[in-house]
C-alpha cells in the first residue's frame, strides 16, 4: 500500500470507480481507491441496472446522455463487458397534464440533443404489447433508455482506472480523516496510513459516516427500495421471436412502477408513497452484501395498478424480490463537488442513479478537482445547494417526500410541503394573517404572493395560468402606480472588511468598486470568463464593504470567496445569513412613505439612485440601498432581525394613506420581467460569457486586473457565442416557464431561461439565449417558442417595455 498519493478516494461502488477512473483520464495517475469490503459492496452490486437520460435539470440530463455514452469506451478500454441492453424506453402518461409533461419534457430533450418521440397510447402499444391501452394517452419514447450489469460496469471503470495506473485496496476501512495544517490528509485505515493530498467521499451507504470523519452532517439518507423478478413470461418470449428484439423499459406514472425485460421474463420496480429509510442515524460498518427483508404489503398499492395496467405481469410467476437501500439527498439529485469550510476535501455522493450519473458525476469531479473548475453546470448537483438548515432530521422528511414523488408531477407554481416551515421571520404570522402564500426560499419561508380576502390562500397546481394571476396583477399594479413593500430576508448578504478587502473585491468582480456611500452592480467570473455570480457591492467605509446576491448560492459563492482570501489575513469575509434580514419598498410613492419614518432627508438630490446610507428608520437603525429589483423608485432596507417587526408595521402605517400593498416573490419577478432584468441561476449561470449574458455595462476591462479578464476580452472581440435576448410571446393561456425551445427558421437554435406574465405592461414575456447572429433579429414574430407542444412567436425586444429611459429608478 502506498504511503503517500495525490488522491485517496473512499468507497468502490460504482461512482467511486468512475470518479477514479476520470481522475485518470483527466491527467492524474497517483491516484488511489480504498474499500471497506469488495468493489460493488454498497449498493451497488443489488442494483435494477436500468439507466436514462430523463431529468428535470437539463445539465443534470446532459450528463446523464455523457454516462450512457461513455460505455462502449469502457468496454473497449478494459475488456470487461458492461452488459449493455440498449432497448429504449417508454414514459407511459395516464392523465393529460402529464401528457404536457412529457411534450415540455420532449421539447427540452430537442435542445438537448437527445433522440425522443412522442406517440399516443395505440403506438406505445405496438412498442410494448404488455400495456392495456385504455389506461394510457399516450407516452414518450426515449431512445436512450436501456440496462447494464452493475457489477460488470463497476469492474469496467475499475479496470480502466487501473489500465492508466489507478491502484486499488480492498477489504481497507478508512477509520478516520486527519487533516495537516497544509491542507491534506492522513488517511488512517486498518492496514496503514496514506497521507493524501485530497480525500473525496464516494461512501455511498456509509456517505453520511465518512462526512462525520470530518465533522460534516451531510443531507443523506438511504431509502429501502424492491424490485421483483418474474419467471419466464410467453408474452416476452412470443414477442422476442416475432420482433426480434428486447421490450423496451416503461415507467408507468400512475402505478409508480418502472419495468423492463430481464431474460425472458420482466423487472418490476416501485416508488412506493409508503417508502421507508434505512438506517436513519447510522449505517453499521458490519452490513454486507444482505438483502433487506421483502415488504409486499408496502408495494401492494403501486402492484394493484400495475397489475391492472399490464394483465400479463399479474399472471406471471415472482422468481425473487430484491429489497435493498440505496442514498439519497433530499432533491434527489446527488451531492458532488469541495465543501466550504474544509480544504481538499470533495464529495461524489448521494448518488441516487448510479449508472445513468456515475460517469457525469466523475467527469465534473475529476475537472473539477484537476482544473479547479467542473468544465459544465453543475449547480443542480453541487453539494453547496443545501444551507445549514439542511439537517439530519429535515434531510429524512425530504427525502421520504421525494422518493415518494419520484413519479409524480411537480408543477411550476408547486410548493412541496415537508419539513416546512424550516426557517422563519419575525413577519411569518403577520404575512399569514394578511393572506400570504409561502415558498421556500433556501429553507426560508417567503411570501409567494397575497389571496385577499375571501380568497383562500392557496395555489392551484398547474402548467396553465393559474388562480393566483389577478393577485399577482393586482400586487404589481400596486406598485406602478403607487407603493408597495416585500420582503427581502431571503437575498444573501456578506460583509467584507479589513485593510486588504477592496483590492480584494476588486480582483474578483467587473466592474469597478463604489466610492464611499455607493453602490456598484457587478458580475464575478470565473478564470474561463463565465458567470459564476452577480452582485450588488456597498461601500460602507475604507475597510467594510457589504454585498448582497442570491440566497441559494451563498454557500457556493462563501465556498469560491474563501478560496481566494489572501493568506496575510486582510480580508475578512462573513455571511450574515439570518443575521440581517430586510424589507423593499418600491413605486413612485416610496420616497414620500420613507419621508415620514425619518427627519433624514431622501429626497432626490440628497440620496440618489445607487447611494447607500445608514440612519434610523422610525427609530430603528438600518442601512439602506437606493436600488430595487423592480426597477422603480425604491429602497431596500435592512436591519437586524429584532427590529424588522417594528420596521415593518410602521411602514404599513405610514403607508396606509398611500394605499400601500404587499407583493410577493411571484410580483417582484414579473416586476423584473418587464425591465429584461437576468435573474441568477436562470440567465446568469456558469455556462454564458458576460457579454453573452448582455452585461457589457458591468465589465469594465479597463481597470485593475480580475479574474477572467482575459477570457472577457476574448469573448468582447470575438462576440461570444450566444446572445441573452428578451422577447414578447403571443402565449395562449401558458406563458413560459423557462427550458423551452427556441425556434429561428424552422430550426430550434436556443432555449428560453425563464420568463412569465409581465403584468404592468400586460404581456407574456420570455428571456432566452439564441446564437450571436440571430440575437438581433428583431423581425416581428422572427422566433417560435415551444410551449407545451404548441409552437408560438415570440418578437425580440431591444429596449424593455416598462420604462425604457430608466427614468423611474432614478426620479
Ligand atoms: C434495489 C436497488 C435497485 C436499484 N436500481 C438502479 C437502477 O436501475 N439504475 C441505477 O442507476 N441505479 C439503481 N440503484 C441505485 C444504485 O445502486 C446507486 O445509485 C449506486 O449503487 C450508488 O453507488 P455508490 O458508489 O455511490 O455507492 P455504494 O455502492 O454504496 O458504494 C460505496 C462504497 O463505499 C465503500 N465504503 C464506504 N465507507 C467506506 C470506508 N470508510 N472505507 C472504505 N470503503 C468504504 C462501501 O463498502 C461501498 O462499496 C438501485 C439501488 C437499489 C438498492
Amino acid at each position: 500500500m502506498k504511503s503517500h498519493t495525490q488522491v485517496v478516494v473512499i468507497g468502490g461502488g460504482v461512482v467511486g470507480c468512475s470518479v477514479l477512473y476520470h481522475l485518470t483520464k483527466a491527467g492524474w495517475r497517483d491516484v488511489v481507491l480504498v474499500e471497506r469490503d469488495q468493489l460493488t459492496s454498497g449498493s451497488t452490486w443489488h442494483a435494477a441496472g436500468g439507466f436514462h437520460t430523463l431529468n428535470g435539470d437539463p445539465n443534470v440530463a446532459k450528463l446523464q446522455g455523457y454516462t450512457i455514452g461513455l460505455y462502449d469506451e469502457l468496454e473497449k478500454i478494459s475488456g470487461q463487458s458492461c452488459g449493455l441492453h440498449r432497448s429504449g424506453g417508454l414514459l407511459l402518461a395516464d392523465t393529460p397534464a402529464r401528457m404536457e409533461w412529457l411534450k415540455m419534457a420532449h421539447a427540452r430533450a430537442r435542445y438537448l440533443g437527445l433522440e425522443t418521440a412522442l406517440m399516443d397510447a395505440r403506438e406505445a402499444k405496438k412498442l410494448l404489447p404488455l400495456l392495456e391501452e385504455k389506461y394510457f394517452v399516450g407516452a414518450m419514447l426515449d431512445a436512450a433508455d436501456g440496462n447494464l450489469d452493475p457489477s460488470g460496469t463497476t469492474h469496467a471503470y475499475a479496470k480502466s482506472a487501473r489500465i492508466a495506473g489507478a491502484e486499488i485496496y480492498l477489504q481497507t476501512r478508512v477509520e478516520e480523516l486527519k487533516p495537516r495544517p497544509d491542507g491534506t490528509w492522513d488517511v488512517i485505515t486498518a492496514k496503514g496510513n496514506i497521507h493524501a493530498e485530497h480525500v473525496v467521499n464516494c461512501g455511498g451507504l456509509w456517505a453520511r459516516e465518512v462526512g462525520r470523519m470530518v465533522g460534516l452532517e451531510l443531507p443523506v439518507l438511504a431509502m429501502e427500495h424492491m424490485y421483483l423478478v418474474t419467471e419466464e413470461m410467453p408474452e416476452v418470449v412470443a414477442f422476442n421471436k416475432e420482433k426480434g428484439h428486447e421490450l423496451p423499459h416503461a415507467i408507468d406514472f400512475k402505478a409508480e412502477i418502472y419495468m423492463r425485460q430481464e431474460r425472458s421474463g420482466m423487472v418490476l420496480g416501485t416508488y412506493e408513497k409508503a417508502c421507508v429509510p434505512w438506517q436513519p442515524k447510522i449505517t453499521p460498518w458490519d452490513f454486507g452484501t444482505e438483502l433487506l427483508t421483502p415488504d409486499l404489503d408496502r408495494i401492494a398499492p403501486s402492484l394493484e395498478v400495475g397489475f391492472k395496467h399490464f394483465p400479463a405481469m399479474a399472471k406471471a410467476g415472482i422468481k425473487r424480490v430484491i429489497n435493498g437501500p440505496f442514498t439519497f439527498s433530499p432533491d434527489g439529485n446527488p451531492l458532488v463537488g469541495p465543501v466550504q469550510g474544509l480544504r481538499n476535501f470533495w464529495c461524489a455522493c448521494a448518488v441516487m442513479a448510479g449508472f445513468s450519473q456515475g460517469g457525469g458525476v466523475g467527469l465534473a469531479l475529476s475537472q473539477w478537482m484537476v482544473n479547479g473548475d467542473p468544465g459544465f453546470d453543475v449547480w443542480a448537483m453541487d453539494i453547496a445547494r443545501f444551507g445549514e438548515w439542511a439537517t439530519r432530521s429535515y434531510t429524512n422528511e425530504k427525502v421520504r417526500e421525494n422518493y415518494s414523488r419520484r413519479f409524480s408531477i411537480r408543477f411550476p407554481n408547486e410548493e412541496l410541503p415537508a419539513a416546512r416551515p424550516q426557517q422563519t421571520t419575525s413577519l411569518y404570522d403577520l404575512m399569514i394573517a394578511q393572506g400570504a402564500v409561502m415558498g421556500d426560499s433556501w429553507g426560508l419561508e417567503t411570501p409567494l404572493w397575497f389571496a385577499p380576502k375571501g380568497v383562500e390562500p392557496k395555489d392551484i397546481v398547474s402548467f396553465h395560468r393559474s388562480n393566483d394571476f389577478s393577485h399577482v396583477k393586482a400586487e404589481c399594479l400596486g406598485v406602478r402606480n403607487g407603493v408597495g413593500v416585500t420582503e427581502i430576508a431571503n437575498f444573501a448578504k456578506y460583509e467584507f472588511t479589513g485593510p486588504g478587502a477592496e483590492a480584494y473585491l476588486s480582483r474578483l468582480m467587473t466592474n469597478k468598486m463604489p466610492r464611499t456611500g455607493r453602490l456598484i452592480l457587478t458580475p464575478m467570473l470565473n478564470p474561463a470568463g463565465k458567470l459564476i455570480g452577480d452582485f450588488t457591492i456597498a461601500k460602507v467605509s475604507d475597510e467594510r464593504f457589504l454585498m448582497w446576491g442570491s440566497s441559494q448560492a451563498q454557500k457556493y459563492h462563501m465556498r469560491w470567496f474563501e478560496k481566494q482570501l489572501p493568506a496575510d489575513g486582510s480580508v475578512r469575509v462573513r455571511r450574515y445569513d439570518m443575521g440581517l434580514v430586510g424589507l423593499s419598498i418600491a413605486g413612485p410613492k416610496a420616497r414620500d412613505v420613507l419621508q415620514k419614518l425619518t427627519d433624514a432627508d431622501v429626497s432626490a438630490k440628497a440620496f440618489k439612485f445607487l447611494e447607500h446610507r445608514s440612519f434610523d428608520i422610525a427609530n430603528v437603525p438600518v442601512m439602506i440601498n437606493r436600488v430595487t429589483y423592480t426597477g422603480d423608485l425604491g429602497y431596500e432596507i435592512w436591519v437586524a432581525p429584532e427590529y424588522q417587526r417594528r420596521l415593518y408595521q410602521e411602514i404599513m402605517a405610514a403607508g396606509k394613506e398611500l394605499g400601500i400593498v404587499n407583493f410577493g416573490m411571484r410580483a417582484l419577478l414579473s416586476l423584473r420581467l418587464e425591465k429584461n432584468f437576468p435573474t441568477w441561476y436562470r440567465e446568469l449561470r456558469p455556462i454564458y460569457g458576460p457579454f453573452e449574458a448582455a452585461l457589457d455595462r458591468f465589465v469594465d476591462l479597463g481597470k485593475n486586473d480580475f479574474i477572467g479578464r482575459d477570457a472577457a476580452m476574448k469573448e468582447k472581440q470575438e462576440g461570444g457565442k450566444l446572445r441573452r435576448v428578451s422577447m414578447i410571446v403571443e402565449a395562449g393561456d401558458a406563458d413560459v416557464l423557462g427550458d423551452e425551445p427556441i425556434w429561428h427558421g424552422g430550426k430550434v437554435v436556443g432555449w428560453v431561461t425563464s420568463g412569465g406574465y409581465a403584468h404592468y405592461v400586460d404581456k407574456s414575456m420570455a428571456q432566452g439565449y439564441v446564437p450571436r447572429e440571430l440575437g438581433g433579429d428583431v423581425g416581428n414574430g422572427a422566433f417560435e417558442i415551444e410551449i407545451i407542444g404548441d409552437r408560438r412567436r415570440a418578437t425580440v425586444i431591444t429596449e424593455p417595455p416598462f420604462d425604457p429611459q430608466a427614468q423611474r429608478m432614478r426620479m
